[in-house]
């Protein structure tokens, strides 16, 4: 059985809003990855199969290798159509917000959100979210966002209107979220609810390859040279560290997404349980950790990163120069392991053969 976790009273007047609104925006976090989309493309589906003019408005332009998840190509995006994303959601008369727990996630957006007094629905699974919201639907013990949308159908009898494309976006959010169900994915639940999916006839396997096995050739040689060239592990910290500056990501024709799962794969190393991607864009350095185990990196990168997340998953944003940003990361070693030695075991280009 799926449990109605979700507060009734909540649903309450979630139905009572859906109800007395025809023009309805969804939106996500920047850089929006797997469970962004698969989140709001899913509730855009099954909203429009009530009857609503749903239109899912993200802050920034889908990866390339997303583009496969259905109701992509017509996002209105707002660094590529400002114009008609500003109608969108002055227009609207409910606003949900997913897979993020404060405006600062959704960037120039908020700037365009905040003033507006329509209604605002959050329906999440981070941490510690802002109380900017009308309804807040805010779970982090659950997988993904996707997980969420489906027991907030579910909780309102609206499953029947989960088709194969909305089932669709839901699987590759509930797949993405969790790793390829390698980590938050220990509810039994969680199968019910992917057997749920299921039923509707998605094409699983197409699905899954396209998501977590399709990269393109840039992508992959990028991949293999941080990994080969760039990887500095920490042993005695059970940390790995990664660094790629603008010039390297040129060098591989880097486009948004190409280096999405590289800060996971120190973590197959036995003795690596924590893992630190730096990686310098135009106006600032984005920061992504994973971990293992009770070992929160969003601690971490809430106090030395501007940012946060969950306690394996979390990322956030650096001011400064890359050698600044490995500094941080320094100290972060110093700080939290105080006793110990934080030289490391350097790539194989920079080891010196005489
Ligand atoms: P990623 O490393 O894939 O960019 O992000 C992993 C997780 O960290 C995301 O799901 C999100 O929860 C969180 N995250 C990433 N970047 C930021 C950020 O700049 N600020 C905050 N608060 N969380 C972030
Ligand atoms: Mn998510």
């Amino acid at each position: 059985m799926i449990s109605p976790i979700i507060d009734e009273n909540k649903l309450e007047r979630l139905r009572a809003l859906i109800n007395s609104a025809q023009r309805i925006a969804i939106t996500c976090h920047k850089s929006p990855d797997g469970d962004a989309l698969g989140s709001s493309l899913a509730l855009c589906h099954v909203l429009r199969r009530l009857g609503k003019e749903a239109v899912v408005v993200t802050p920034d332009m889908a990866p390339k290798a997303l583009e496969f998840i259905p109701g992509v190509r017509e996002l209105v995006v707002f660094t590529k159509h400002e114009l008609r994303a500003r109608n969108v959601l002055g227009e609207a008369q409910l606003i949900f917000c997913l897979d993020f727990n404060s405006m600062k996630r959704i960037d120039r957006l908020a700037e365009v959100v905040e003033p507006l007094k329509t209604k605002r629905v959050l329906i999440d699974h981070h941490l510690d979210p802002d109380d900017a919201f009308d309804v807040l639907i805010s779970h982090p013990e659950a997988s993904s966002t996707c997980e969420l949308v489906f027991r907030v159908l579910m909780q309102m009898g609206l499953l029947r209107f989960m088709d194969r494309q909305a089932a669709s976006c839901l699987y590759v959010g509930l797949l993405t979220d969790t790793g390829g169900f390698a980590y938050s994915s220990d509810n039994p639940e969680f199968y019910e609810i992917l057997a749920s999916i299921m039923r509707r006839r998605i094409d699983r396997a197409t699905l899954y390859n396209k998501a977590m096995n399709t990269f393109s050739e840039n992508s992959l040689r990028l991949q293999g040279y941080a990994i080969n060239e760039k990887m500095r592990l920490f042993p005695e910290q059970g940390a790995a560290l990664i660094v790629l500056s603008q010039e390297e990501l040129e060098r591989f024709n880097y486009s948004r997404g190409d280096t999405e799962t590289l800060v996971n794969k120190p973590l197959a190393i036995p003795g690596i349980y924590w893992s630190v991607f730096l990686r310098e864009d135009a106006d600032r350095i984005k920061v992504s950790c994973r971990s293992q185990g009770d070992f929160s990196v969003s601690d971490i990168c809430a106090r030395y990163f501007n940012g946060g997340g969950h306690s394996n998953a979390a990322g956030g944003d650096f001011i400064g120069t890359l050698d600044q940003a490995v500094s941080v990361f320094e100290q972060v070693l110093s700080d939290l392991f105080p006793n110990t030695n934080s030289t490391d075991n350097q790539p194989t280009q920079e080891i010196t053969t005489s």
